[in-house]
């Protein structure tokens, strides 16, 4: 292969490993915003389910007070049933008695079955919030990695730029304000050669590596003898050919 095509490549790799960098520069921070929002959702949903069990252990401290006075309350019908003067009043107050111990029964039940939802909440509450403490701490260490690597990019970028500046010093002006052109134009610069084959693996033909336009024999064969660049006629980037990649 000539020279020049190999300059080229070389040049060309460099310049996508450049393009890659700096993609990368507005690509993690998008990346960072959004790990940053999943820990916020993160945290506030561990918040929302402690406060869930707060807000249980209330309700199970509720259904306990209102028990209590109500039982209060069933030890003064009693005392006020031992005073009463006449049947009716003391009929009256057993009535009310019955009605507030049945009213207790149904808040004791209630009572067992908040416990009982209470007690599995607590039986949770360490497993759960271990994991969302891990997600979030796993979540933080990828922050700090990424933002690490936007820290170091720009001389990262400085590195590889240096590097270019030492290669093109190996491509003659000419060939190189054309590189420049194309690229800005086309992005890829320097393709292969792409054989076509039929379902037997046979070649039938042969198109460019950058733009899939048929080649013509002729052009194919100089591109072989010469072993350098020629133009595509249909996109105009450099055409070279590689006998290992075809
Ligand atoms: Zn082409």
């Amino acid at each position: 292969m000539d020279e020049i095509v190999k300059f080229l490549l070389e040049l060309q790799k460099i310049d996508s490993r450049i393009d890659d960098l700096k993609k990368r520069k507005t690509t993690i921070p998008e990346e960072l915003s959004i790990l940053r929002k999943e820990i916020e959702d993160l945290k506030k949903e561990k918040e929302k389910f402690l406060e869930e069990i707060k807000e249980e252990i209330l309700a199970q401290k509720r259904l306990e007070h209102e028990i209590e006075s109500l039982e209060d309350e069933i030890e003064e019908y009693r005392r006020k049933s031992r005073e009463v003067k006449t049947n009716e009043e003391y009929r009256a107050m057993l009535q009310q008695i019955e009605f507030a111990e049945k009213k207790k029964e149904e808040l004791e039940e209630a009572l067992y079955k908040k416990m009982e939802e209470v007690e599995q909440l607590q039986q949770e509450k360490d497993v759960k919030t271990q994991e969302f403490d891990n997600l979030i701490k796993e979540k933080e260490s990828l922050i700090n990695s990424l933002q690490k690597e936007l820290n170091s990019l720009d001389d990262f970028i400085q590195e590889v730029e240096e590097i270019r500046k030492r290669e093109i010093a190996h491509i003659p002006q000419k060939e190189l304000l054309l590189y420049e052109r194309i690229r800005k134009k086309r992005g890829r610069v320097v393709v292969n050669v792409k054989a076509v084959r039929d379902i037997n693996s046979n070649i039938t033909g042969y198109v460019c590596g950058g733009c899939h336009a048929e080649l013509p024999t002729q052009f194919v064969n100089e591109l072989k003898l010469a072993k350098t660049l020629k133009r595509c006629a249909n996109c105009g980037r450099l055409i070279y050919w590689d006998e290992e990649d075809l």
